[in-house]
């Protein structure tokens, strides 16, 4: 017997999140069977309201309800500094450790010969329109992957053409991780023990 072809739906809508296969996504339809009304209500608005808010910030590409970030609003910050991160994610990453006090820059991925995406694809032409006199430094903290790393080393070779001071985080973030998913003791010394690059 088939189920109901709306409770089908609501599986194949959940299959759609990452790590969520059928047998997980089941479980979720039969927990939405139990929740009262209002609560759907407010799962489904959430989504809405999300999806319809969300923007990214047009200075730094992070994630915001505006159209310029918390952060990149705060005066209060260090302005000389520039931490260059692949995703949102990342910028949550660092923000848990209460150590760096600079801003931000978002590239939204990494450069990729497998996904075919260039450094074009990349939101960088923004991240070369903020580069002034001001910049001491420019933190470069993609991944230690291999995308991350080649990422790192082009980026590198464009600041260094404007004599812009850059610095990529240690290597005590495990290759081929991810900034969000390391520990904070390891990411705060990573973040400390960056090197001219
Ligand atoms: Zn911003």
């Amino acid at each position: 017997m088939n189920y109901p072809a709306c409770f089908e739906e609501l599986v194949e809508c959940f299959k759609m999140l990452p790590g969520i296969g059928n047998k997980g996504a089941e479980r979720m339809a039969y927990h939405v069977l139990s929740m009262d009304e209002q609560q759907v209500q407010r799962f489904s608005e959430a989504l809405i309201d999300f999806k319809t808010n969300i923007q990214y910030c047009k200075i730094c590409g992070h994630i915001c309800e505006g159209e310029v970030c918390d952060i990149c609003q705060d005066t209060t910050r260090d302005q000389t500094t520039i931490c260059v991160v692949e995703s949102p994610k990342d910028v949550f990453a660092m923000e848990k450790l209460k150590e760096y006090h600079g801003l931000y820059h978002v590239l939204h991925g990494t450069m990729s010969i497998m996904d075919g995406k260039t450094i074009e694809d990349l939101n960088i032409n923004s991240l070369f329109e903020r580069l002034n006199d001001n910049i001491k430094e420019v933190i470069i903290a993609t991944n230690p992957t291999r995308e991350g790393e080649t990422t790192a080393l082009f980026l590198a070779k464009l600041l260094a053409k404007q004599n812009i001071p850059a610095t990529r985080i240690a290597n005590g973030l495990p290759i081929g991780s991810n900034l969000d998913y390391a520990d904070e003791l390891t990411l705060l010394k990573s973040l400390e023990g960056r090197k001219k690059i």
